[in-house]
C-alpha cells in the first residue's frame, strides 16, 4: 500500500489517501475514479512530498554528544563509587578474584581492576562472576 497526498487543483484541498501501487493510482485517474471529496473535481494531482534528511541530520548531530556527555557523567560518579568502595589491583585482577574466591586471601572489600576478555570468560568458566563496566580514563577529560 502507497499513501499518496493528493491536490484538488480545482478548490486547493489537499487529502491522503491509499493505493495498493503508483499504477493503480494512474489507472483510477485515467478512468475517472479519482476525485476530490470537497468538490468532485477530477484535477487531482499527486503532490510531492518535502524530504526531511536535513532536518533529521540536525537533530542527530544534536543527540549524541548530549547523551555522551550524560552517559559519560554516570560513568564518571559509578567510577568514583567503585574507587571509594573497591580495592584496585590492576592487571591482577583475575589472580586477585580467583585468590579471594577459594578463600587464599581475605578481604572485606570488593576488587577491581584489568581484565581481557578471555580472563573474563575463564573466571566465569569456573563459577566466579565479574560484571564489565566502562571505564573512562581520567587523562581522557
Ligand atoms: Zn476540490
Amino acid at each position: 500500500m502507497i499513501k499518496y497526498r493528493l491536490n484538488c487543483k480545482s478548490c486547493g484541498n489537499i487529502f491522503d489517501s491509499w493505493f495498493s501501487s503508483s499504477k493503480e493510482f494512474e489507472k483510477l485517474k485515467k478512468i475517472k475514479l479519482i476525485n476530490c471529496n470537497i468538490c468532485n473535481s477530477l484535477k487531482i494531482e499527486k503532490s510531492i512530498m518535502s524530504p526531511r534528511i536535513s532536518q533529521n541530520k540536525t537533530i542527530n548531530e544534536e543527540i549524541p554528544s548530549k547523551k555522551i556527555n550524560e552517559v559519560k557523567s554516570k560513568i564518571k560518579e559509578f567510577q568514583t563509587y567503585i574507587k571509594n568502595n573497591f580495592e584496585y589491583v590492576g592487571k591482577n585482577f583475575s589472580y586477585q578474584a580467583r585468590s579471594i574466591h577459594y578463600g587464599n586471601q581475605k578481604s572485606k572489600k570488593g576488587i577491581y581492576g584489568s581484565a581481557t576478555k578471555k580472563d573474563i570468560k575463564e573466571l566465569k568458566e569456573e563459577g566466579i562472576e565479574t560484571s564489565v563496566i566502562p571505564w573512562i580514563q581520567d587523562k581522557e577529560n
